[in-house]
């Protein structure tokens, strides 16, 4: 992790964002394979990689790093530069938070995908998916529009 920058990492991670990472790519398929399709649609707040327009869902692929996945060895902090880190991964935890809780309240239900799930669990990610795109409203509460 600390073989790099952080200007260069910095830099590294704003051009990451035209090319789709192999996490992203794994999630496509999966969702492919499950007979479903999805749109890119970066009006969302977040801008989710995954997007079900009529069933308001959307999906998130998170690397470990960079969204501090908890209890996860690929989340560890970087020790050089520790305040510039601890502040840019603080920042990005609040931004997620907010994300979340403005999704939920424009009614929309969200699901996070881990990039080592992904990795060491395929088929249990498959299955989340699956369960998360069929569910009712029911399932999940934060369907529940309060303003309609
Ligand atoms: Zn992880």
């Amino acid at each position: 992790m600390d073989k790099v920058s952080p200007e260069t990492r910095s830099k590294m991670m704003s051009s990451v964002r035209s090319t789709l990472t192999a996490s992203e790519i794994g999630v496509r398929k999966i969702v492919r394979s499950l007979g479903r399709y999805f749109s890119e649609d970066n009006s969302l707040p977040g801008k989710p990689d995954l997007v079900f327009r009529r069933s308001m869902k959307v999906i998130f692929v998170h690397g470990c790093f960079w969204h501090s996945h908890q209890d996860c060895q690929k989340s560890a902090r970087p020790k050089s530069n520790a305040k510039f880190w601890n502040k840019k991964l603080d920042d990005n935890i609040r931004r997620d938070r907010t994300v979340q809780i403005t999704l939920q309240e424009m009614g929309w239900d969200y699901l996070i995908v881990w990039e080592c799930e992904l990795r060491k669990a395929p088929d249990l990610v498959r299955q989340r998916i699956g369960d998360f795109l069929t569910a009712s409203i029911a399932m999940f509460p934060s369907r529940q529009r309060p303003y309609s």
